[in-house]
């Protein structure tokens, strides 16, 4: 599996619901789903082409300082 950068991901735990930035591509080894600090796995929601990565970035750090830790 592919993890590109650019990408946001979700968590599918409904009580964490915190989402990543990709900001390095890497790979996943054996195919396996990236997972959560929560341990539940990580969801790749669909991305646009010609997405507008200022906007996501500025989302991502919205969500960041929104996020209880
Ligand atoms: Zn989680």
């Amino acid at each position: 599996m592919d993890i590109r950068k650019g990408q946001r991901w979700h968590c599918q735990n409904p009580k964490c619901r915190s989402e990543i930035f990709v900001s390095a591509s890497s790979r996943v080894q054996g195919g396996s789903n990236l997972r959560c600090s929560c341990g539940e796995i990580m969801k790749k929601p669909y991305v646009r082409p010609g997405l507008n990565t200022f906007e996501s970035a500025k989302e991502a750090h919205r969500n960041l300082a929104a996020s209880p830790r």
